[in-house]
């Protein structure tokens, strides 16, 4: 799409099997709701952020209406119908964490826990000198951090963390079928941007490239920064050497499937 800038906007998130809405009055969703999130990926939606004639109307307006129905004619907005999401609070996940200082970038390590009003119950006390209740893990509260994590989330908005999602979990299939197509044993879960692999053998590279590694296995987390060029060059370079270490030590890749799963191990007996 290019007259709106190259991105295509999901509005609602787009699963394996589409069941695309392509009709504007059956779209569930707020239209100012999607009038604003377009507004923000810098999409025009038919009518301005100031338009008295979505203020008045229930719904949008008319030009919000067929601007719309003109991106979702062009392909470029997709509505997916609703269903039931998979990781929905009633699944049996007891606690999330997040980190700000990792995926957000903020600059000093900060992080939320979101868990269930029992676990909560269990960690906060009655304070006394600061004549409340602490519900905070290390005991005292920086009053930066939240700062920090609200700018974040403010200055991102909605749809540039979207896009940044997008890029991590579109690049890490990449790199997995990129190494997979190598023949190299790689592992990577759904909805996961950490890559597994079998361990160079080679310290020099491995410290060159910064890959963490445990045993047998290394591991790439394919960040925003991380472009397609940069996986390129990395599983390029990975095949050159190891074609040569290789040769050298007369070796085979080891197998890895205790750590990646038969599945995805590529040594002789797993190939
Ligand atoms: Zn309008
Ligand atoms: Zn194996």
């Amino acid at each position: 799409m290019s007259a709106h800038g190259g991105q295509r906007i999901n509005a609602v998130d787009s699963g394996e099997t589409l069941n695309l809405v392509s009709d504007v009055t059956k779209v569930k969703t707020s239209l100012s709701v999607v009038k604003d999130r377009l507004l923000k990926g810098q999409i025009f939606p038919g009518c301005g952020e100031e338009c008295r004639n979505c203020q008045a109307a229930e719904n949008g307006c008319d030009s919000l209406r067929r601007g719309i129905q003109q991106l979702i004619d062009e392909g470029c907005l997709q509505f997916d119908q609703a269903r039931p999401m998979k990781n929905d609070v009633s699944t049996p996940i007891g606690s999330i964490t997040i980190s700000g200082h990792k995926f957000l970038g903020c600059p000093i390590p900060c992080s939320v826990l979101l868990t269930r009003l029992e676990h909560i119950n269990t960690l906060s006390k009655d304070t006394e000198v600061i004549g409340s209740r602490d519900a905070t893990i290390s005991g005292s509260r920086n009053g930066h951090t939240p700062i920090m994590i609200w700018y974040t989330l403010q200055k991102k908005g909605l749809v540039g963390l979207e896009n940044e999602v997008c890029k991590c979990i579109t690049n890490a299939p990449y790199l997995h079928q990129k190494l997979r197509d190598a023949g190299i044993g790689t592992m990577l879960n759904e909805f996961s941007n950490t890559v597994v692999f079998e361990r160079p053998l080679d310290s020099e590279f491995a410290r060159r490239w910064n890959l963490a590694h445990e045993g047998n296995i290394s591991h790439v987390v394919v960040m925003q920064h991380v472009t397609i060029q940069m996986l390129d060059s990395f599983v390029d370079e990975f095949i050159q050497k190891r074609a040569a270490w290789f040769h050298r030590g007369g070796g085979k890749p080891m197998c890895i499937a205790e750590e990646i799963g038969v599945e995805n191990c590529t040594c002789i007996s797993h190939n």
